[in-house]
């Protein structure tokens, strides 16, 4: 289970995200969505910590971290080390690192972080890339790749750490529109093994289908969230219906 308390963060005079809570149970499929500055990308920072919160409570599967606090000490910070292995990230720009392979990029991870010997990390990053339908592009480095096979190993290298939930932040936001489907094909398949999962996307579509919940946020706030067909058919807050008629 992952649970985010009571989450403000400030970038200066910003006040980004205003109270934020939310809890995601295992197998579940999380979907977040609204306007554009709304805090959805923060958020999920903040679940990782990438982003430090200035307060509220993040907790990934009984690892629990208090946000706000000034002084970092070392239990704290091995804590955040361990809570990034249990939630992975797929990001918007992909960050492969462009001088390792696909494969090397999947292994990389498990190696460093996880102390997997080489030969078991191979073995197991060759069985996600064929998952993920990338077996043939092993040994590829990403400047070979089309943008939803960067996803994809990308999508690939964060299973490889055998995380508790993955996060995506708007995976297939930088991708041409005839790329979106294959990597909203992956995370469907992903879905169907009952990984959990939190997403941050515009794809209604694929928040109709594959959504358990749908969290609607605007103005570093959850304005309502819900099934799938209560909030993106039958919205309660203006905010909300006016989105859907844009992206629509
Ligand atoms: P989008 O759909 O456009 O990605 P979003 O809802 O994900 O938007 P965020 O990326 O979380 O929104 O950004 C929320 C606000 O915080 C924006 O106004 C953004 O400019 C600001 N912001 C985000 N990161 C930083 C940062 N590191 N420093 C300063 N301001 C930031």
């Amino acid at each position: 289970q992952i649970r985010a308390e009571n989450i403000h963060k400030r970038f200066g005079n910003l006040e980004v995200l205003k109270g934020v809570s939310l809890t995601v149970n295992k197998g579940e499929v999380v979907v977040i969505m609204g306007p554009s500055g709304s805090g959805k990308t923060t958020f999920i920072r903040c679940l990782n910590f990438l982003e430090e919160p200035d307060q509220g409570q993040v907790m990934v599967c009984n690892l629990d971290v208090a946000c706000g606090l000034r002084v970092a000490s070392r239990e704290r910070s091995s804590k955040i080390r361990q809570l990034r292995v249990k939630a992975a990230m797929v990001f918007q720009s992909f960050n492969l690192y462009p001088h390792m392979t696909a494969l090397g990029n999947v292994i990389e991870g498990p190696i460093q972080v996880l102390g997997m010997r080489r030969d078991e990390a191979v073995k197991s990053g060759e069985q996600l890339l064929a998952k993920v339908g990338l077996a043939d592009k092993r040994d590829e480095h990403p400047s070979r790749l089309s943008g939803g096979q960067k996803q994809r190993v990308a999508i690939a290298r964060a299973l490889a750490m055998n995380p508790e939930v993955v996060l995506f932040d708007e995976p297939t936001s930088a991708l041409d529109p005839e790329l979106h489907e294959e990597v909203l094909q992956t995370m469907r398949q992903l879905a169907g093994d009952g990984m959990t999962m939190i997403v941050v996307t515009h794809e209604v579509k694929f928040a109709h289908e594959v959504a358990d919940r749908v969290v609607f946020m605007a103005d570093g706030v959850v304005v309502e969230e819900g099934l799938p067909q209560e909030i993106l058919v039958n919205p309660q807050h203006p905010r909300t219906r006016s989105f859907l008629r844009l992206v629509d």
